[in-house]
């Protein structure tokens, strides 16, 4: 694709919406885009992969790199705090990549502070009884987290406002493919044409 600027993409919404699923196929489709892995306190899930899913690191850990200034966001949800590697970050970025955070709602306002030019898509599940089918069909939190994530993700849908993009997640490809669709035309706003539109008319 021309133009290639490095540019930052929020990917919000409820746990159990589908955001991995989503990530996972739209990152299988274009080589541009990178997710950013997240630091977190939580604990590792069946199937989960250090350094691919997350990294896990404890609250001391955690709370060292943001003091020594390694972490670009953070945020506190239910128990456990979860954050942005910043290095990573900003060398994609240099290298002109997509750069794709899967984050709730507070670390995604930071973030717009920061880089206020970042697109926000939040992903929406068809209705609540669904989001909750999904969660418990999961099977990997226990009653308390269940009723806690469900009571975070009517709090969290009603800041899905601050986004840019709502895409509801009622097939998995068609949301993949909208999600993708609405990244790949954000590289075609006038303002990241503007240095070809120059060139275009350098020698008229
Ligand atoms: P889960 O425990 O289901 O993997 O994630 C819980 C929530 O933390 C999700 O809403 C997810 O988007 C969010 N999250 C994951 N990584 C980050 C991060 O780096 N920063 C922030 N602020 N939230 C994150």
């Amino acid at each position: 694709m021309q133009n290639r600027e490095g540019m930052l993409v929020l990917f919000s919404g409820p746990s159990g919406v589908g955001k991995d699923t989503v990530l996972d196929i739209i990152l299988s489709k274009d080589d541009y885009l990178q997710r950013s892995v997240s630091l977190t306190t939580r604990e590792k899930r069946s199937g989960e992969i250090d350094g691919e899913d997350y990294y896990f690191i404890t609250k001391d850990e955690f709370l060292k790199m943001v003091k020594d200034g390694q972490v670009l966001e953070y945020a506190q949800y239910g128990e456990n705090i979860y954050g942005t590697p910043k290095a990573p970050v900003d060398k994609w970025l240099k290298e002109g990549k997509t750069v794709i955070l899967k984050i709730e709602v507070k670390g995604a306002q930071k973030i717009r502070e920061l880089y206020p030019e970042a697109l926000s898509i939040f992903l929406l599940p068809p209705s609540m009884q669904i989001l909750e089918d999904r969660i418990r069909g999961r099977g990997t939190e226990d009653e308390q987290d269940i009723k806690r994530r469900l009571e975070i993700a009517k709090n969290e849908i009603l800041r899905s406002a601050d986004y840019d993009f709502v895409v509801i997640n009622d097939n998995i490809d068609e949301a993949s493919n909208n999600v993708l669709n609405i990244i790949k035309a954000l590289n075609f706003t006038y303002k990241r044409m503007n240095k070809k539109i120059s060139e275009v008319i350098k020698n008229v």
